[in-house]
């Protein structure tokens, strides 16, 4: 393995768009309004009795019009994150916005037609459908949940200044809540995402004052909100289970992510069965901290921290290192987007915060933006967003429509990158401080991401059964505190405002039974990790199949060829005995 020089620099998007104007930018235009007007042409052709050959040249032109939309549509979003001031930016932006929705509508009757299409005739032209199969049969899932035109329309209508108005006033009110605090002897006014940030605070008082200043102005909304939220969950029951037939409020979403009911039941039922777990961590994390117990507040904590930082070239040949000595091919993959001069890794004024990778096209080299600062954090930044890069390259032999993994597996290569970057740090790290920070940002992570999000559904289950029986808001509350309870156990102290949490959750609102999908994906990748560490070698190639199918398949079907059963309880358990190793290390170093 090679150590190579790396420099922060900014990305190149040339071979996303050669220019912005000039004759070759006019010919993608041109060459994308004959494909759309190609679709067009064909409209009167669409029938039950479409021949294969016909449908194949339909699908051509779809994926060309994918192809050609991807690079202005991409383009014009990592041009703008690039200096989020920059005018020109903004216009070009707001030019191809307009563009790419107007040809969007015009081939909307493609989609509709082909959810519209009886089974046979669907079952016939999906024989010769190649690689788009997943894609065409995604389109036509909810067939057997869709009601008849006039009514769908209905719903639609009444939707708009119904449920949908609802959240909108659910939105507006909640995000002009102020929060008032004092912190260093002066009050201030925040807005939650400025409070919440004191979470982190290492003054404990200030972290009590936050959460009960957070949970006050909640409370004091709480039946209005409350309320909101009953009707939201009624509406949710009206609709998706009187008229539509699922079998149960959570199977509407188990059917969009395409995760069959008993994989999310078992799935839900295992991380409920290792809330001692984190329980463990948590009376832990109290003793580092000189309290007899860890109260609610304190759960986000930070530890006397160490100061060590990595220089940007050292922080990418550890993460190409770990890779490499994974597998060469993933190593490979990710000096590509170096190569290419597809990272901006520079701190730079008005350049968008955070990191994002962005797979725009089968075949092209992934683009990928961080804030590259030098804390450990920043490095595990980098893998996680080269995972996502390497993910995109290994899937490259897919169709623009098929390429892209779908939700539950899109971070099945990023956190693993993670988890191979962090069995690097650990190998080469003797000081204990150093050790125990690592750790214990893994172990945090693992709690927010998989535990918190999986009680978060398992609430949300519950008060859905709740509110059908028609119990109250006060209910509601209750049976949040015993959720809490449930999951922290005698390891956490709850104060009493915490009943109101609930209400303060945009997701159970927004998108029912969404968060589980966080779970889902953490504790797939700790899980193939086990995996890893059982196997070794052998397992490699299974693991580069995963990410080589992309969004091909259903996560379901991709993970059975790996070996992989979703609805056994011994495999997401595997997610969960790594975490219990890292947390047995960390007594170690306590
Ligand atoms: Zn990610």
């Amino acid at each position: 393995m090679t150590t190579d020089s790396f420099e922060q620099t900014r990305w190149t998007l040339r071979d996303l768009l050669p220019a912005r104007q000039g004759p070759e930018f006019d010919q993608i235009l041109a060459d994308l309004e004959s494909a759309v007007a190609q679709l067009e042409a064909g409209r009167e052709r669409l029938s039950p009795d479409l021949s294969t050959d016909d449908f194949r040249r339909f699908m051509a032109l779809a994926e060309q019009i994918a192809t050609l939309s991807n690079r202005l549509g991409y383009y014009s979003g990592l041009w703008l994150a690039e200096d989020t001031q920059n005018q020109d930016a903004l216009a070009f932006q707001g030019r191809m916005h307009k563009l790419l929705t107007e040809l969007e509508n015009r081939t909307l009757f493609f989609d509709l037609w082909w959810k519209d299409l009886d089974d046979d005739a669907a079952a016939r032209l999906l024989a010769a459908s190649g690689d788009n199969v997943y894609y065409l049969e995604s389109l036509r899932r909810f067939k057997p949940h869709t009601l008849s035109e006039p009514e769908e329309k209905i719903i639609n209508l009444k939707d708009v200044n119904g449920v949908a108005a609802l959240l909108n006033v659910y939105e507006m009110f909640t995000n002009a809540f102020l929060f008032k605090v004092e912190i260093d002897g002066e009050v201030k006014e925040l807005t939650r995402d400025e409070l919440t940030v004191y979470a982190r605070d290492p003054r404990p008082e200030v972290r009590a004052a936050i959460y009960q200043e957070l949970y006050r102005v909640y409370a004091e909304q709480g039946t209005v909100l409350g309320q909101i939220y009953q009707h939201v969950v009624r509406d949710w029951a009206s609709e998706n289970l009187t008229l539509r037939h699922f079998d149960s409020p959570i199977s509407v979403r188990n059917l969009s992510n395409d995760i069959p009911d008993a994989a999310v039941d078992v799935l839900l039922q295992v991380c409920r069965e290792n809330a001692p777990l984190f329980q463990r961590y948590f009376q832990l994390k109290a003793d580092w901290l000189g309290l007899d117990k860890l109260r609610r507040y304190d759960i986000y904590a930070p530890l006397s921290t160490s100061d060590k930082t990595y220089p940007f070239g050292e922080a990418a040949n550890l993460v190409l290192k770990s890779l490499g000595d994974f597998s060469p091919q993933l190593a490979a993959h990710a000096r590509q987007v170096f190569a290419g001069g597809h990272l901006d890794s520079e701190i730079r004024p008005r350049k968008t915060s955070g990191a994002f990778c962005a797979s725009a096209l089968p075949g092209l080299t992934p683009w990928v933006l961080v804030n590259y600062a030098g804390r450990a954090n920043d490095v595990a930044t980098l893998a996680h967003e080269l995972g996502h890069a390497v993910h995109g390259l290994m899937a490259s032999d897919h169709t623009v429509l098929t390429f892209h993994s779908s939700l539950p597996m899109a971070e099945t290569a990023s956190v693993f990158a993670e988890m191979l970057l962090l069995d690097r740090l650990l190998a080469d790290e003797s000081d204990p401080a150093v050790r125990r920070e690592i750790l214990a940002r893994s172990v945090d992570d693992a709690y927010a991401t998989v535990m918190r999000q999986a009680y978060f559904v398992l609430f949300e289950r519950e008060a859905h059964d709740l509110i059908e029986q028609g119990q109250t808001i006060d209910a509601l509350s209750s049976r949040y505190m015993a959720n809490l309870e449930e999951q922290f156990g005698q390891a956490v102290e709850l104060s009493d405002e915490f009943r109101w949490e609930w209400v303060s959750i945009p997701h159970i609102y927004r998108t029912p039974f969404y968060c589980y999908a966080y779970s889902f994906g953490q504790l797939l990748v700790l899980a193939l990790y086990r995996q890893y560490q059982a196997e070794g070698e052998s397992f490699i190639p299974r693991y580069l199949k995963i990410l080589a199918y992309g969004g091909s398949k259903s996560p379901a079907e991709i993970l059975d060829e790996a070996g992989i059963d979703v609805a056994s309880a011994a495999f997401w358990q595997g997610g969960f005995d790594v975490i219990a190793d890292m947390i047995a290390e960390l007594e170690t170093l306590a």
